[in-house]
């Protein structure tokens, strides 16, 4: 395309604007190159960038560890740079090399079994997208008589389906956000043929023709679980998505729950981990859990009033730092004025709490309070509660902000 790196743009420069001037597109090599390769360029929200290889290898090294898919042009003399670029990055085994695309003389290799005197101008090294290549590889492998090379065969096609495929995979979100969305997960997700879960959670899983979503309440959790392992067994791969990490107060437990009855003894469950919102919420303040800490719901429409009570004041009488999840909803307003006032029995009136609402969303609010000043009315579904131990600290710094931490040692031991 004559605006990809092309000569005539400074031609185009210089005389567009005296003399009337057409611009034809045209295909550039990468998409040349990602047709050689038969491979997708990119898919749902991966990123591609282009790269020129005649960048210092520190500027190339790091931006190929940076993004999901790449094309680097203007090879040549800059071969081995690029080379060392990809082996730095780590990219290396899933780079290619695709020289003079979609002409007679054209060529295709692993870039790492390229010989560097042999590279003509005339050739790109591509990265193509990682989701559809894990979704190719599993569907080769899964289809006999298709050759296991993903870069060797055409079109993904329809999802692979039918006996002894299926399972159910449990997959955590992470709290918000595409950063604490796991390599792994998007994999998952990138490779299921159909999604369950909560809708709002299914929103944020990117768009994918391929896939068929059954968006549900958020209640009738084991109705859901039923739901996959039934299609499941009938040869389907379906994700049922977690916000966070699926085995803390969510699906895993409830598909697993599900899972015992003999009907569903075959299917196969997994469970991919994802990163919780304590830790999200932990993170924006410090290190609020670097000591013993406990994990807590206090919800009580799954478990009684009275057992959450004697737990809360158990953690208190313990010292231990205390991580709250579900401190409130719409219907359940005065759990968290109750909570701490039975902390406040055991615990001093200036132990720190932590409110992160919505960490990592758009509407992130961290608030640094005392438990004595803790006010239920900034508390809602959207919130995680962290409450410190005798020995957790806020400690402002130069700049005017505030860190919360535990220390490592507890009672001045060590
Ligand atoms: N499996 C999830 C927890 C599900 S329970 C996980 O591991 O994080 C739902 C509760 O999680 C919410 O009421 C809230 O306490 C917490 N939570 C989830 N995402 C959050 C976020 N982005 N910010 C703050 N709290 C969050």
């Amino acid at each position: 395309d004559p605006f990809f790196y092309g000569s005539y743009m400074h031609m185009h420069e210089r005389l567009a604007h005296r003399y009337r001037t057409v611009v034809v597109p045209g295909v550039t090599s990468v998409s040349a190159a990602a047709a050689a390769l038969g491979r997708p360029l990119v898919e749902r929200d991966e990123v591609l960038t282009v790269l020129p290889a005649t960048l210092p290898v520190d500027e190339l090294a790091r931006r190929l560890a940076d993004t999901d898919a790449a094309a680097v042009l203007k090879l040549g003399r800059t071969f081995g740079s690029l080379r060392e670029a990809a082996e730095r990055a780590g990219a290396l085994d899933a780079m290619y090399y695709v020289e003079r695309a979609s002409t007679d003389s054209q060529r295709v290799a692993p870039l790492a079994e390229v010989a560097p005197e042999t590279v003509p101008y005339f050739s790109l090294a591509l990265r193509p997208s990682p989701l559809a290549g894990a979704t190719m590889a599993r569907e080769a492998a899964a289809t006999p008589g298709l050759p296991l090379d993903p870069a060797a065969s055409g079109d993904p096609g329809e999802a692979v389906v039918g006996p002894g495929t299926g399972e159910v995979v449990v997959v955590g979100l992470g709290p918000a956000g595409r950063p604490w969305l796991t390599p792994q997960a998007q994999e998952a997700l990138a490779d299921a043929t159909d999604l369950v879960g909560y809708g709002p959670y299914l929103d944020r899983v990117a768009a994918n023709s391929r896939q068929r979503r059954h968006p549900s309440d958020n209640r009738v959790e084991s109705e859901r679980a039923a739901f996959a392992l039934d299609m499941a067994r009938g040869g389907r791969r379906v994700a049922v998505v977690s916000s966070g990490d699926p085995g803390v107060f969510a699906m895993a437990s409830a598909v697993l729950e599900v899972a015992v009855e003999p009907r569903w003894k075959d299917v196969r469950v997994r469970v991919l981990p994802g990163l919780t919102a304590a830790h999200a919420v932990a993170s924006r303040v410090g290190a609020p859990l670097g000591h013993d800490y406990c994990v807590l719901s206090l919800s009580d429409r799954l478990k009684p009033w009275e057992v959450i009570a004697a737990r809360l004041t158990a953690a208190a009488t313990a010292d231990l730092v205390l991580a709250i999840y579900n401190p409130a909803s719409r219907s359940r307003v005065w759990q968290v004025a109750a909570a701490r006032d039975l902390l406040l029995k055991h615990r001093s009136p200036d132990t720190p709490v932590v409110v992160g609402r919505d960490v990592g969303g758009s509407a992130e609010r961290i608030t640094v309070t005392r438990l004595a000043e803790l006010d239920p009315a900034i508390v809602d579904m959207r919130c995680l509660l962290l409450v410190g131990s005798s020995q957790t600290q806020v400690v402002q710094r130069g700049d005017g902000t505030s860190v919360v931490f535990t220390p490592r040692r507890y009672g001045g031991l060590g």
